[in-house]
């Protein structure tokens, strides 16, 4: 069955992009942007792809801990900040150790609390100097191999074991969702210079408002979701329900392993970093403060990674109630119920018995959050007229899926001129 272009506004032969995350989204806007036609299919029956906020019971729940960091350029160029409403993280955090939280904080926006971060357990004073002499660019990773740890080049920085184990770990773990600190320097590097270069934001209606305003620069029509695509070739597409759309090229914007089954490349490793999501729900006076500030775990023994009181920051729980998204990283072995009254534990040592009474809204367990494999960031078509892009291509964040998705659209444009 062919479905009509016309009928859906479409006048001329389009480009068929598989997938509406962040990549197939600046896809399509930059296409778009250029007048040239285009249809955006997803299988979900939403736009957003991994950055999705779900409305459950009253509370607004996005899926998984999230941020944008203002710093990111393909934001900057796609999305209208003002419109977002972003409210900002304060930037530092407050880190468990010895039974107690200690504030660390960026002594280039706060430097009060900088001063007092300076005295603090977490790191020495020599580890607090390196940290803003990479601030300043006087301290760089850029002789160290980019495919050395974080871990082993952190140390090689002469950062100190306790400021690894106390502050770094913790707090890219949050990034990157693994334990060990075992991602290239090279992300490490990037990430932290959008870190201090901008704010670290979250639309007030959650994360899923990013991909909401994406769509939003697009005719509806020219959006096709529940529509799951199981085959392609350089000038079609056929969905599994059997329909086909005919198309002047194809651009894959779906995770690695789904473009590479698109493909027919075989099995490729699926190798994922994941993270489990927590909320609970709290009255408003139980609020240790109303500071919208990451709380991480500098002793390691968990399950707690990271936690944020997100209703300081967002507009997402019900009059009266806050809500607090808790971040669990490398505990598959237990399930979700498992995790969630473990977690509950540690909520009430780090907050004291009133935390008794939080009570626990919704889990999710993120499998396929962030993929720990990296291509580089060339747009080429893979076959002729067939293309890819998604988070793969760089860090993985937001900022790169977009990357990937306007530079393929940017080579699609190119392409048709010539
Ligand atoms: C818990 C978590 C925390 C994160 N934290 C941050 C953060 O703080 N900051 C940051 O910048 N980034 C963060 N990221 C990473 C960021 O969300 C991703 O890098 C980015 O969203 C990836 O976008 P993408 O378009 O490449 O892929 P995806 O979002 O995975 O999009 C792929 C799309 O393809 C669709 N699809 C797949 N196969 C088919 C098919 N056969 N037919 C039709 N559709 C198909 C899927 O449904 C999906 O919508 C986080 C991610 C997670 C999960």
């Amino acid at each position: 069955m062919k479905p009509k272009l016309k009928e859906i506004g479409v006048k001329s032969t389009p480009v068929l992009i598989v997938g509406a995350g962040m990549a197939g989204l600046a896809c399509a806007v930059t296409l778009h942007r250029a007048n040239i036609p285009f249809l955006l299919f997803d299988r979900d029956n939403e736009v957003g792809g991994r950055v999705r906020t779900d409305e459950v019971d009253g509370y607004r729940l996005d899926r998984g801990f999230q941020v944008l960091l203002t710093a990111y350029p393909e934001t900057q160029r796609f999305l209208d900040y003002e419109k977002l409403d972003l409210q900002a993280c304060y930037p530092g955090s407050k880190v468990w150790f010895g039974n107690r939280f200690h504030r660390v904080a960026d002594p280039f926006r706060h430097p009060i609390d900088g001063i007092k971060s300076l005295l603090t357990p977490i790191g020495s004073l020599g580890d607090k100097l390196r940290v803003g002499m990479m601030r300043m660019g006087l301290l760089s990773s850029k002789s160290i191999p980019d495919n050395c740890t974080t871990r082993v080049a952190l140390n090689k920085m002469g950062f100190s074991d306790s400021m690894t184990d106390r502050f770094w770990k913790p707090f890219m773990r949050g990034v990157f969702l693994e334990n060990e600190l075992s991602t290239t320097i090279r992300k490490f590097e990037e990430t932290f210079r959008f870190f201090s270069k901008g704010e670290t934001v979250l639309p007030k209606n959650g994360i899923g408002e990013i991909p909401r305003q994406l769509a939003g620069q697009l005719p509806r029509n020219n959006i096709l979701l529940e529509t799951e695509i199981s085959k392609v070739d350089m000038n079609s597409v056929e969905s599994s329900d059997g329909r086909t759309w005919k198309g002047r090229a194809v651009v894959l914007a779906t995770e690695d392993y789904y473009a590479n089954q698109l493909l027919g490349l075989g099995t490729q490793v699926d190798d994922w970093n994941s993270v489990d999501c927590l909320y609970y729900s709290l009255p408003v006076d139980d609020l240790p403060s109303d500071e919208p500030i990451l709380y991480l775990d500098g002793t390691g023994d968990g399950p707690i990674n990271n936690l944020t009181f997100i209703s300081t920051l967002c507009d997402c729980s019900p009059l009266g109630q806050a809500l607090v998204s808790v971040s669990v990283i490398g505990q598959k072995e237990m399930n979700l119920d498992e995790i969630a009254d473990k977690a509950k534990q540690q909520l009430i040592h780090w907050f004291g018995k009133k935390a008794k009474k939080w009570e626990y809204v919704k889990g999710y367990r993120i499998r396929k959050a962030v993929p720990t494999c990296q291509y580089l960031p060339i747009p080429k078509p893979v076959l002729t007229r067939v293309y890819r892009c998604g988070d793969y291509f760089g860090l993985p964040s937001i900022d790169s899926a977009m990357n990937s998705g306007r530079l393929t659209a940017e080579h699609i444009i190119q392409d048709q001129k010539s």
